[in-house]
């Protein structure tokens, strides 16, 4: 356990708020992303009046990450304009932020007050803890997998990296079929490469949505020229070989069978793992995630944990009592910001709304509201000729979600259906033709 002074906090020096970190902080908030940046900003709505300190390892100031894969990767919007606030903003609402400081230990006192110590040697002291940790880039362990130009795509690091090597590549070879991979194969070929998606399993995005999507994507990603293999590994990656001279660039992905992929850039997108490092030397309850309570508290009792790095009850109404689950989206680190900051402030507020998620890819914008696990029929609404498609997910006669894709009426209309506790009849569904908000009911 750590030992320090209950001293106030010393004044905050207007500005970028990069060095003037008080001698105790109200709140140290670990992890400067779209978590951490909710639950300062919802703190201050709340009239929270203690210094904040959000905190984060990356150099950047906290901004947003949905367009790394695609408009920032593509070149259409600037880096200014993904940053979530001004340096002012932070200044004029008594939040220090830090940025580039990696923690690595957290010593505690009983009222759970502690010191956050970094790598660097700074030291963070705070009366309350947040853990918005996040999540890491899996790794993929095989042979070549340090080579120049095996890339992940999580941070704006990463993302820079990738832009740079970009302009040189005329292959690029993706490993993974989710959200990461899929998005920035159709960002890569629209850049004019040649792009391989290859996918471990037998269908795409097979964590987040239903067959009969994952089928639509793949039939539509073909047809658009994306060349996609599934049952997939690669084996190791290859190097380019020429006499006598260490190559330490890949130039080719080697599969499973022996087929080599010509490829300047791989970019691996297979899932990420939560960060639960500190929590466990805090001796927090870990399981997939930093285990939460209903209002965003960890095992302590005292530290919040939200976002990715969070494991929580599940807030779908209707679901099993005790079942758990860990969400990886904007939407979630946004509305599970709001339950800590009603918790930090001493009220008791569940997690409100349905869970929703979205992923453009090429002209496929698809949305998807609620959760689809543990589903027993779906609906199929289909219009080929706008380009329309979405899969209602029903529970005994109860709708439970649905993916749209380029049907954002149908999104809305499952969306307010689920928020509200209502149904949407699976047989009159099922004509595409038909308004979904004009046949919602009560039950
Ligand atoms: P993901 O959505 O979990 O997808 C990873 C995919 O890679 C899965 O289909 C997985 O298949 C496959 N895979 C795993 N190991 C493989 C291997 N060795 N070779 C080939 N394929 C393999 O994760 P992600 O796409 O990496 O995205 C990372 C995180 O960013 C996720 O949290 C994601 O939700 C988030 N993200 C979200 C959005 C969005 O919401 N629009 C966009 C980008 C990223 P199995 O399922 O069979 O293991």
């Amino acid at each position: 356990m750590g030992t320090h002074t209950a001293e106030q906090p010393a004044p905050v020096a207007a500005g970028t708020g990069t060095t003037a970190v008080p001698t105790r902080t109200g709140l140290l908030i670990i992890g400067a992303s779209q978590s951490g940046v909710q639950l300062a900003v919802s703190l201050r709505a709340l009239g929270f009046d203690e210094h904040i300190t959000l905190l984060g390892d990356e150099d950047h100031r906290p901004y947003q990450r949905p367009a790394l894969s695609k408009e920032f990767l593509q070149g259409t919007v600037e880096s200014e304009s993904l940053i979530f606030r001004s340096n002012e903003y932070w200044a004029e609402h008594n939040v220090d932020l830090v940025k580039g400081e990696y923690i690595v230990r957290i010593d505690r006192d009983a009222d759970g007050s502690g010191v956050a110590h970094a790598s660097s040697g700074r030291q963070f002291p705070f009366k309350r803890l947040a853990l918005t940790v996040g999540a890491r880039a899996r790794k993929l362990e095989i042979d070549g997998g340090d080579l120049d130009g095996v890339l992940y795509l999580r941070n704006a690091d990463d993302a820079l990296a990738l832009k740079a090597r970009v302009g040189d590549a005329k292959d690029v070879v993706v490993i993974g079929g989710g959200f990461i991979g899929l998005e920035a194969a159709s960002s890569l070929q629209k850049m004019g490469k040649n792009v391989t998606v290859l996918e471990f399993g037998p269908r795409l995005v097979g964590r987040a949505v239903g067959e009969e999507t994952a089928e639509y994507f793949l039939q539509a990603h073909r047809a658009r020229g994306l060349d996609i293999r599934l049952n997939t590994s690669a084996a190791r990656f290859r190097a380019a070989s020429a006499e006598g001279d260490k190559q330490t660039s890949v130039a080719g992905v080697e599969l499973q069978d022996g087929t080599v992929l010509p490829a300047q850039i791989v970019l691996v997108g297979i899932g990420v793992i939560p960060n639960t490092q500190l929590a466990e030397q805090l001796e927090l309850t870990v399981d997939n995630g930093i285990v939460v309570d209903r209002f965003a508290l960890a095992s302590d009792g005292t530290t919040v944990a939200i976002g990715d790095c969070a494991n929580m009850p599940n807030p779908v109404p209707g679901s099993e009592p005790g079942e758990r689950i860990r969400l990886e989206s904007v939407n979630n680190a946004i509305e599970h910001a709001k339950v800590a900051a009603y918790s930090l402030t001493g009220r008791r507020e569940e997690y409100a709304g349905i869970p929703w998620f979205w992923s453009n890819q090429a002209d496929l914008k698809l949305q998807i509201a609620g959760l689809c696990n543990g589903y027993d029929r779906t609906v199929l609404r289909r219009d080929e000729e706008r380009g329309k498609f979405s899969v209602l997910y029903y529970r005994q006669g109860q709708v439970i979600a649905a993916d749209c894709v380029n049907a954002p009426l149908d999104f809305m209309a499952v969306k307010n259906a689920l928020a509200k506790g209502r149904n949407i009849p699976a047989d009159a569904a099922a004509d595409p033709a038909t308004l979904l908000k004009t046949i919602t009911t009560d039950s």
